[in-house]
């Protein structure tokens, strides 16, 4: 699939430190989710590397951060109008290495340059304050201050999106960035950072390590231990987010961190059946359910329920699953081994526990899994309480307002969450009463750059876009003039 690159010199296979392109002492393999062939071989880097890298970024952090934001937001919008002018071969890559259709490669490469496109312009206004004093020869001055070097470690889920929402910010805010992209997809990384230096972009600020699963061990020890680095930001696993976590606390970094979600999906029966199923489709199948934010518990009001599920399920057996560059392909495969077996792992508890298959249940090849509905869940089954983080539908069922609130917020997940009602009052009733950082009303598409993308309970810490999205790169300084 990389053999027909309009530009092929956006595969990078080499880490992007200080300007240079660094190949390291070995390599590592990068395959295609779909084929499980080899796509090519990436540098191999570790502790060194990564140590080198914060150096660097240190080194370029005072130039950096005296630029005016009008020229750093001029190096950004460079860079998202090449990301836009690129985004055929982009796409190519990104499919290539984790699977998703072309077509919804496609709409993340917009998403994810929408960032660089959005914190460009928010880069002009990181506005301070003036306090009015309380003593007549003070002055009360806010002033805010880029943090320093940021680190941030990414999934595979997102590639390049992942990537902007914590680097546009930092940059935009002044602060240099060091990236180690996850070891299943660090060609879309590279094809970013090899089109950041097309840009403009001044060496030291945007530095990429790279690393297999072992080696990002280490860089990511060296990236939480490096006084220097003065924020990371992670978007993962809450498992990977807790010991990131504590690795950072001896040097009391500001820490962003975007977690696992386990979403609920309500559908009460005021609710518009058909755009409920829409809905539902469009938030768990995306990505071959392998978003944080998708729906992992859909709950239907007993009244619809059956209607809800037979409908949900004629439509769902239309998806095709395939290779993402096949057309008319919805559902591409899942990015490994361990994802297979956890999806397999949750069906086979389910229908253990009496849980009934509608459609879908089972593997067509090594890395696909039908898309799948499944009724007559209850709280008792692994779906309940864990990500699936693939393309089965669980759904349970509730009698009441106060019961679906209820299940909806027993996890210790918060992240995303959805419903589907027409009653005013049920809408700002639900709403407010769901514990999670998003809900999505009559939607269930909800991610866009300037809104705050996050969680809360143990999905995580701050916010990514929106105009709050450069906060956790900034530091508030308060000053007091004297004498006056
Ligand atoms: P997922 O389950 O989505 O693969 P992970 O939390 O395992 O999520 O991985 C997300 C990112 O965190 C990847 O870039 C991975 O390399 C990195 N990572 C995993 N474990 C560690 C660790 N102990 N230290 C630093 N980075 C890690």
């Amino acid at each position: 699939p990389l053999a027909q690159l309009k530009d092929p010199s956006l595969l990078k296979t080499d880490a992007l430190i200080n300007g240079e392109w660094v190949g390291g002492a070995a390599r590592f393999d990068v395959d295609d989710p779909a084929t499980g062939e080899l796509l090519t071989h990436v540098a191999n880097l570790g502790a060194s590397e990564a140590d080198a890298a914060v150096t660097a970024a240190e080194a370029a952090w005072p130039a950096w951060r005296a630029k005016t934001a009008k020229e750093r937001a001029a190096i950004l919008m460079r860079w998202y109008h090449l990301l836009i002018q690129h985004a055929d071969d982009l796409s190519r890559i990104l499919t290539a290495e984790q699977g998703k259709p072309l077509a919804e490669a496609r709409g993340e490469i917009v998403y994810g340059a929408s960032f660089l496109e959005w914190f460009a312009e928010e880069a002009k206004r990181v506005y301070g304050e003036t306090i009015p004093a309380t003593e007549g020869s003070k002055r009360y001055l806010v002033l805010r201050q880029p943090v320093g070097v940021c680190a941030a470690i990414t999934p595979w889920n997102f590639p390049l999106a992942m990537i902007t929402r914590k680097v546009a910010p930092a940059l935009a805010a002044g602060c240099p960035v060091v990236i180690k992209p996850a070891e299943q997809t660090p060609l879309t990384a590279l094809a970013a950072a090899e089109l950041a230096q097309r840009a403009g972009m001044p060496a030291g600020v945007l530095n990429v390590v790279t690393g297999d699963g072992e080696h990002s061990v280490a860089i990511g020890k060296v990236l939480c231990e490096r006084d220097a680095v003065r924020h990371l930001s992670f978007t993962g696993s809450t498992e990977v987010g807790r010991i990131l976590m504590a690795q950072c606390a001896p040097t009391i970094k500001k820490l962003s961190l975007e977690l696992g979600g386990n979403a609920p999906f309500l559908v009460f029966d005021d609710a518009d059946l058909d755009s409920a199923v829409d809905g539902a489709i469009a938030s768990k199948y995306r990505n071959a359910g392998q978003t944080c934010v998708c729906a992992n518990r859909l709950y239907v009001q007993d009244s619809i329920y059956d209607e809800f599920v037979a409908k949900l399920s004629a439509k769902v057996e239309a998806l095709k699953v395939g290779n993402g560059f096949e057309a008319g392909v919805a559902l591409g495969p899942l990015i490994d081994d361990a994802a297979m077996a956890k999806v397999e792992r949750h069906v086979a508890d389910a229908t253990s526990k009496g849980a009934r298959i509608v459609t879908g249940g089972s593997r067509t090849g090594d890395r696909f899994f039908q898309p799948t509905v499944l009724a007559d869940v209850t709280a008792d089954m692994l779906c309940a309480r864990e990500e699936t983080f693939g393309p089965v539908a669980p759904i349970f069922r509730f009698q009441t307002e106060a019961e679906a609130i209820q299940m909806a917020n027993a996890t210790e997940f918060g992240l995303a969450s959805y419903f589907y009602s027409r009653d005013i009052g049920r809408i700002f009733r639900v709403g407010e009463a769901l514990e999670s950082g998003m809900v999505g009303v009559n939607t269930g598409l909800i991610s866009t750059a300037e809104v705050p993308f996050g969680g809360v309970k143990q999905s995580g810490l701050g916010r990514e876009g929106g105009h709050q999205g450069i906060d956790e790169y900034l530091e508030t300084k308060y000053l007091c003039l004297g004498g006056i």
